[in-house]
């Protein structure tokens, strides 16, 4: 069994990983369960933001350490909030007060230049000072409502509709939004070169 430590709080991203990995030989332990406090977000990329999160959590686990970074990316918006999106309406923002925000920002923008989509950057460092880490991407395309609709998943998701769909992210069931949404096909990735470099046992 391998062990690392994810770093990560939110308890939407937790939920959603620790069902994703669950069938692997992998003991993931969250960051908070040694007390270490979030690593400050001062990248410029998800890139940069889940290295800085890995190396932190790493150094103070003294473990190999698990990190994502993601956000939403408005067309219409330039591109923003991106690796903002948590913060988007203020550094204590929370789920409610930054869809409000995208919501407000977008009012008047019609259906067709609505189109979005989430990006997740997934990394793991076998060490703090780990000079090859393992980097996955994953995109999931959609377009904003004008409205939330659903109670699942977290962030965005009652604003956002996958392409392809006419439910939002929150309306889906979380094993269907798993399979195919941004930090769902990192993972994927992410366990592919796990396993390939054999850091953990194929189950
Ligand atoms: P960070 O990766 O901790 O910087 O935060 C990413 C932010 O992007 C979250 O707080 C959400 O606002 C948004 N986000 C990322 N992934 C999702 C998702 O799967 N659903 C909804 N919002 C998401």
């Amino acid at each position: 069994m391998t062990r690392a430590v994810l770093a990560s709080g939110n308890p939407g991203k937790l939920r959603e990983f620790a069902q994703l990995l669950a069938p692997l030989a992998l003991e993931l332990t969250p960051q908070s369960a040694f007390g270490i406090e979030p690593a400050e977000e001062t990248g410029a990329t998800f890139v940069e933001n889940a290295l800085l999160k890995a190396r932190h959590a790493a150094r103070h686990a003294r473990l190999p350490a698990l990190a994502d970074d993601s956000g939403i990316e408005v067309d219409a918006l330039g591109g923003r909030p991106g690796v903002w999106s948590a913060r988007f309406a203020g550094p204590a923002a929370n789920d409610a007060e930054n869809t409000r925000l995208l919501l407000r920002e977008l009012a008047g923008v019609p259906d067709s230049y609505r189109q979005a989509r989430y990006q997740c950057v997934i990394v793991w460092v076998r060490s703090v000072g780990d000079q090859a880490p393992l980097i996955a991407h994953g995109t999931w395309e959609g377009h904003i409502v004008h409205a939330g609709r659903g109670s699942g998943g977290f962030g965005y998701d009652p604003v956002f509709v996958p392409e392809g769909e006419q439910r939002t992210a929150a309306e889906l069931p979380a094993a269907e939004k798993n399979t195919v949404s941004h930090r769902g096909q990192a993972l994927t990735a992410l366990v592919a070169m796990l396993k390939g470099a054999g850091y953990i046992a194929a189950p």
